[in-house]
């Protein structure tokens, strides 16, 4: 158990804020991070994070409890090819300057200083300058602009329960065709192991986690490139029936939904939700009822497979996502399964009237409507 220390003094670089928290520690690893947070939580003290110290204000200053990470502090993994490292939150960024200089590499902008942590200048938005150059948090890796800007046909999959994200990138190419198999697929091993595999689950669901787990390590993991015809490239196995939503929301949204959707269902981890949430990206236009009316977005299916046609439930999970969906400003797939009507149309379009008028021009007498388009229209 890791240990913290009474008595500590906390002063910042300018000696202008100091503080006395009730216990200072140096975890070494994320299981001590954690062991600290629970014990807070137990005792209902606050947590404060410190790196360097070097802000001029009093925002790492705590009474309870300070953590200091320079202990958490290595560089973990390098794509050179992709020009990006992944390091811990407590490095130095003067550390980090000669690690990328080792790799031929360096940061686009720092400030003035780099006696700074990772963490320290992330958090707070530490900039220099530069029109064409953000905060220092917009170089961090995970930056969606980049992986758009990156590949023309930019997707990534989220594996629900666990952290692991499979990125597709595509682009044009005039290479010959040289396209990778995979015997999981190429013997249909995987289709069937799947299905087996989650039907069992409907019988014992917290194998859902394991599977999704089991999965991406088979085949999502592998990192490769194709060549392929583009029908080839942009079909893909959807395995066997389900079913599927699938919202736009506006693209800068896309962290905040897919964020809260992560956060809702580890709260609710009796909620089991099938692999992969798939996140897609479109041009916004000028089509009245598209869901990218007016907004370049981003397209997030969830799906529920129906192993040998069992149903498995999904209405919390389903229930959860439309709400978040709608809270992010989303719109549902006209194809796709929706719990939506006229009032929620009439939200989400500004130019749902000019439809509807003009649809009713066109079919007075309703000759071409459903009970689907009766719900959406009346
Ligand atoms: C001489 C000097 C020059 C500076 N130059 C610039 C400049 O050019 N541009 C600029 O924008 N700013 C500048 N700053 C401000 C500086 O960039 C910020 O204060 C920066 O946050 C300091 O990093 P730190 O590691 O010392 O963070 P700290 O001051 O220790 O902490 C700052 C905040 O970050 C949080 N934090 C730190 N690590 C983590 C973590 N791992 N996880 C979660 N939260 C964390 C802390 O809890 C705290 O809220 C300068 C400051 C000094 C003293």
């Amino acid at each position: 158990m890791v240990q913290g220390t009474e008595g500590y003094r906390f002063q910042n670089w300018a000696s202008t804020y100091s503080c006395h928290p009730e216990l200072y520690f140096e975890p070494t690893s994320v299981e001590e991070v954690r062991q600290i947070l629970e014990l807070a939580k137990q005792r209902s003290k606050r947590v404060k994070i410190v790196g360097c110290g070097h802000s001029p204000s009093d925002i790492a200053c705590t009474d309870d409890y300070l953590i200091r990470l320079n202990k958490l502090n290595k560089l973990l993994q390098v794509d050179k090819k992709q020009q990006r490292v992944t390091v811990e939150a407590g490095m130095l960024l003067s550390h980090l300057n000669e690690e990328l200089a080792s790799l031929g590499l360096a940061l686009s902008n720092i400030g003035a200083v780099s006696d700074l942590t990772v963490g320290g200048v992330i958090g707070t938005g530490t900039h220099n300058t530069g029109i064409q150059h953000g905060i220092l948090a917009t170089q961090v890796l995970n930056d969606l602009d980049t992986h758009l800007k990156q590949s023309e046909y930019f997707r990534f999959f989220w594996f629900p329960h666990t952290d692991k994200v499979t990125v597709f990138y595509a682009d044009r190419t005039d290479k010959p065709v040289k396209a990778s198999s995979s015997w999981l697929w190429d013997y249909a091993i995987g289709y069937y192991l799947l299905e087996l595999l989650l039907w069992i689950s409907a019988f014992f669901p917290r194998l859902v986690p394991w599977i999704t787990q089991l999965f991406f390590w088979l085949i999502y993991s592998v990192k490769g490139e194709q060549v392929n015809r583009s029908d080839k490239a942009f079909n893909f196995e959807c395995l066997f029936k389900q079913h599927v939503s699938d919202w736009a929301v506006p693209i800068e949204q896309t962290g905040k939904a897919l964020g809260q959707l992560k956060e809702w269902l580890e709260r609710n981890p009796d909620v089991r939700a099938h692999f992969p949430v798939e996140v897609r990206f479109a041009r916004g236009d000028e089509i009245l009822l598209s869901p990218c009316y007016k907004q370049n977005s981003c397209f997030m299916n969830i799906i529920m497979y129906r192993p040998y046609g069992k149903e498995l439930p999904r209405e919390r999970y389903w229930a959860a996502y439309e709400q978040i969906m709608k809270r992010n400003g989303g719109r549902p797939h006209w194809a796709k399964a929706h719990s939506c009507v006229r009032q929620d149309f009439e939200k989400m379009y500004p130019a749902f009237h000019k439809f509807c008028s003009i649809r009713e021009q066109l079919d007075p007498s309703g000759m071409f409507l459903n009970n689907y388009l009766e719900k959406a229209f009346f």
